[in-house]
C-alpha cells in the first residue's frame, strides 16, 4: 500500500487496521468527528436546539466529547453546559478539575463543578477509609455515586439530555461485566441512546460509543487537549481493567473484532426478548428500579452509613 493518507495522499500518522486506511492527522481528526456525528444520527441522540449536559471529567475521553461536539456544532444545533464531579480523591481528582474548568473556559462553555461532599455529604475518601467489607469495590461505591452527581447536577440547572465520554471500549467492558455476572437484564437495559423512559427523567447519550478508546487518545494528541495523565488510584481494583486487556488482545490478533461484540450487544438490547421483570419505584428517588431503595439509593445510604459510623 502506498505510504499516503487513503483520502487525501497527505503524510500519514495513523494507521486503521480494522479497515485499512492510513490517514492525516486532518483526516484523521475528521474522520473521528464525521464517526461521532453518524452515531449521533444514527441513534437520534440529539433533537435541534436541545440543551445537553456534557459530563466532563478531565480525562481523555469527556474533554475530546466536549472539543467534538463544539466542533461539529452547526449554527444553534444544541446548547452545551459542562458537569463536573469531584469525587474527592485526594491527589488524584484535583489536576482533572482544573484541566476540565480551563476547557470551559476556553470553549466559552457553561460550567457546573459539583463535588460528593456537596452532594451527598461526604467525599469518596471519607467513604473508603472506613470501608470494612471488601465486597464493596472502590469503583462499585463510586460509579453510581458519580452517575446520580451528574443527575442531580443536571436537575439543577433544568438539564435533561446528559452526553458522556464512554467509548466502545468502556462500552464493551460493560456488557462483558454484565454477562460474567449473570445479568442479562442488565444488558437489555444498557440501551446508550435510550430516551427517558418512564420513571426515568434524564436521556443519556454515548456520541462515542462506536469509536476506539485509542481512536479518542490519538484525536487528543492530534488536537493537543490536555487531559489527566495519570490514572485513578483505584482503578486496579476493577475488573474493567482486566477486561480492557483480553479485548485488546483479541484485537489485535483479530482486527474490527471489537465491532462484532458491539453487534451482539445491540442485538440482545434490539432485538432479544426477555420475560419482563416486574419493576418498582424506589421510594427514596423516584425512579423505576428492581427493587426499592434502587442500588444507587442504597450505595448511598451505605456510604452515608459509613462515614457517620466513623466521624
Ligand atoms: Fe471512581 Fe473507580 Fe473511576 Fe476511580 S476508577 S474514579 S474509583 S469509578
Ligand atoms: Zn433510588
Amino acid at each position: 500500500m502506498d505510504n499516503v493518507c487513503t483520502k487525501c495522499s497527505g503524510n500519514p500518522v495513523y494507521f486503521r487496521r480494522y479497515s485499512g486506511e492510513r490517514l492525516c492527522s486532518e483526516c484523521f481528526s475528521s474522520s473521528i468527528i464525521e464517526k461521532a456525528r453518524k452515531t449521533i444520527k444514527k441513534h437520534k441522540m440529539l433533537k435541534y436546539g436541545e440543551k445537553i449536559a456534557v459530563g466532563v471529567s478531565g480525562g481523555k475521553d469527556s474533554l475530546a466529547l466536549l472539543d467534538i461536539l463544539i466542533k461539529m456544532q452547526r449554527e444553534n444545533e444544541y446548547e452545551l453546559v459542562a458537569i463536573t464531579i469531584d469525587e474527592g480523591i485526594k491527589n488524584y481528582r484535583e489536576e482533572a478539575v482544573e484541566l476540565a474548568i480551563k476547557a470551559c473556559e476556553k470553549y466559552d462553555v457553561e460550567h457546573v463543578n459539583m463535588s460528593f461532599r456537596e452532594l451527598f455529604g461526604f467525599t469518596l475518601d471519607n467513604v473508603l477509609e472506613n470501608r470494612n467489607d471488601v465486597k464493596n469495590t472502590s469503583c462499585s461505591i463510586c460509579g453510581p455515586l458519580r452517575r446520580r452527581g451528574i443527575e442531580l447536577a443536571a436537575k439543577k440547572i433544568g438539564v435533561n439530555t446528559i452526553a458522556t465520554g464512554h467509548n466502545l471500549d468502556d462500552m464493551l467492558q460493560t456488557f462483558m461485566i454484565n454477562l460474567l455476572s449473570g445479568d442479562v437484564y442488565r444488558i437489555k437495559q444498557s440501551k446508550p441512546y435510550s430516551m427517558p423512559k418512564e420513571g426515568f427523567e434524564f436521556k443519556k447519550i454515548k456520541p462515542f460509543m462506536e469509536i476506539y478508546e485509542n481512536e479518542i487518545a490519538f484525536y487528543s494528541f492530534q488536537n493537543n487537549l490536555p487531559f489527566q495523565s495519570t490514572d485513578c488510584p483505584h482503578m486496579n481494583e476493577n475488573i474493567r481493567n482486566e477486561l480492557r486487556d483480553v479485548v485488546n488482545n483479541l484485537e489485535k490478533n483479530h482486527p474490527g473484532i471489537k465491532f462484532s461484540l458491539m453487534k451482539s450487544m445491540e442485538d440482545i438490547t434490539e432485538n432479544i426478548e426477555l420475560k419482563p421483570k416486574k419493576l418498582v419505584t424506589c421510594l427514596v428517588c423516584g425512579n423505576s428500579s428492581s427493587s426499592s431503595p434502587c442500588s444507587v439509593c442504597k450505595t448511598i445510604s451505605l456510604s452515608e452509613k459509613l462515614t457517620k459510623s466513623n466521624s
